[in-house]
């Protein structure tokens, strides 16, 4: 492919993937159909190979994260229910208030934790009790990973386990939750282990170029599927998606490892960097903190040397299938020189 994006490295995120090859070729063989009617072979055959791959019933494909986490959101509440969230997961933070807006479902925002969980007591004090000045508390929505920090097994168990025994509902939104199994080293299955749903985006370091998938029960997939209609996500030949989802899940789950390992040495020579403070990274997103009146210069140089940035004073750097470790080390080496 000779397109000029070719000559840029982008760090910004890893939704810039763009379809491979053998990505590109499993889309132009897919089988499809009218999947409103339910007859896409080829988006049939992803829900049903990412509901076993996950442990679930069932699968919806959906176009997006968001409205993966939607779909979900509105399915498990109703109106004047309330879910439980992070202050900083992407479903209260960076979804436009959907499930506000869209589905009269209130959030309870709670503080996250350092290592990017919510502490077991917070959960406890927030579900509230059955009295009519109280929004209904029905469900308990966590993040894994976030801001590429990984939730440890024994906190999820304890986290799900509470809130099944107070009677609330568990959604993951798992955008990221291959780049947590691959880190710990467990099957998808065991990852998402407690949650009553799981939402999971192909379209980031997977490399597809647009979808997400939502597992859960039958029932749960099935109200799921009304919503989608409804919000304007039901697809005709969606085939020709599903099939680079597919292909993600199928050949871009083991290799995570590899960005995982480029985000580790990225970080670790930045480290030796003066001037710069740099986080340690668990997978494939870190923050480098870099001084405010230094941001304007690294930026143009950033941008002289064509390479993407989201430039700011704690910057986010995010490893992916199309960022090398010599295209790493190019970017090692603007910083060094910049702060040498
Ligand atoms: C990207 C992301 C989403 C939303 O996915 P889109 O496809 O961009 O709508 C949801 N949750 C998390 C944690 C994400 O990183």
């Amino acid at each position: 492919m000779s397109d000029l994006n070719e000559q840029w490295l982008d760090l910004r995120s890893d939704t810039v993937t763009r379809p491979s090859a053998a990505m590109r070729a499993a889309m132009h063989a897919a089988d499809v159909g009218d999947d409103v009617y339910g007859d896409d072979p080829t988006v049939n055959r992803l829900q049903d190979y990412a509901a076993d791959l996950f442990g679930h019933e069932a699968a919806l494909f959906a176009p997006s994260g968001t409205q993966s986490n939607l779909l979900a959101l509105l399915a498990h509440c109703g109106r004047g229910d309330e879910y439980l969230v992070g202050q900083e997961a992407h479903t209260y933070r960076y979804e436009g208030g959907g499930a506000a807006v869209l589905g009269s479902i209130q959030p309870q925002p709670i503080v996250n934790q350092p290592d990017g969980g919510i502490a077991l007591a917070d959960i406890d004090a927030q579900i509230k009790p059955d009295d009519f000045h109280f929004a209904r508390t029905r469900l308990l929505a966590l993040e894994n990973t976030i801001g590429g920090r990984v939730l440890g097994a024994d906190y999820l168990k304890q986290a799900t386990d509470l809130a099944h025994a107070r009677g609330l509902a568990t959604h993951l939104d798992g955008a990221r939750i291959c780049n947590a199994a691959v880190q710990q080293g467990v099957s998808l299955r065991a990852a998402v282990a407690g949650f009553d749903s799981v939402s999971v985006c192909l379209s980031k370091g997977l490399g597809a170029p647009v979808g997400s998938i939502l597992c859960g029960s039958k029932l749960l997939i099935a109200e799921a599927k009304r919503w989608r209609k409804m919000l304007g996500g039901g697809m005709r030949q969606a085939g020709v998606i599903a099939a680079a989802g597919l292909y993600a899940l199928e050949h871009n789950v083991a290799r995570l490892a590899e960005d995982h390992a480029n985000a580790a040495y990225f970080a670790g020579e930045l480290a030796k960097v003066k001037g710069i403070t740099v986080s340690t990274p668990q997978t494939n997103i870190f923050y480098v903190d870099i001084p405010a009146d230094a941001c304007k210069g690294l930026g143009d140089v950033f941008a002289l040397t064509r390479i993407r940035v989201s430039m700011a004073p704690h910057l986010r750097i995010v490893t992916h299938m199309d960022a090398s470790r010599a295209d790493i080390d190019r970017a090692i080496n603007v910083f060094g020189d910049f702060f040498g």
